[in-house]
């Protein structure tokens, strides 16, 4: 009880003003809807870009617009693979000149000597 009587707030912590005479910003609510069949609904600025989806209040999972906005697609741009970005710097015929090289010392002296050890 002691320790409760000196507990205090820090300078800033709280606010003291009351919400009387405040007028708020100009909001609109949306509702979202889980998988599970959860409804919430949220409040964003009237002026918001509003989101399509949102995480479940009750169990985490993806929840998405009443209204039915879909989420946006965004163009994706294939990711360049390894072979991509080598084709950039060499022709097949490059690399089937470079692979019967590799072959070739692969097939050559290192490996008939390695055989007659
Ligand atoms: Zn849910």
């Amino acid at each position: 009880m002691a320790e409760r009587a000196l507990r205090g707030t820090r300078l800033g912590a709280v606010s003291y003003e009351n919400d009387t005479a405040v007028e708020l910003a100009p909001r609109q609510v949306v509702a979202f809807r889980c998988a599970n069949e959860h409804t919430f609904s949220l409040p964003f600025a009237e002026e918001a870009e509003l989101p399509t989806t949102w995480e479940c209040r009750r169990c985490g999972a993806v929840a998405r617009r009443v209204d039915g906005a879909e989420p946006l697609i965004k163009a994706v741009k294939p990711a360049r693979t390894h072979w991509d970005m080598l084709l950039e710097r060499r022709t097949v015929d490059d690399l089937e000149e470079l692979r019967a090289e590799r072959l070739a010392l692969l097939r050559g002296p290192k490996r008939a000597a390695r055989k007659s050890a």
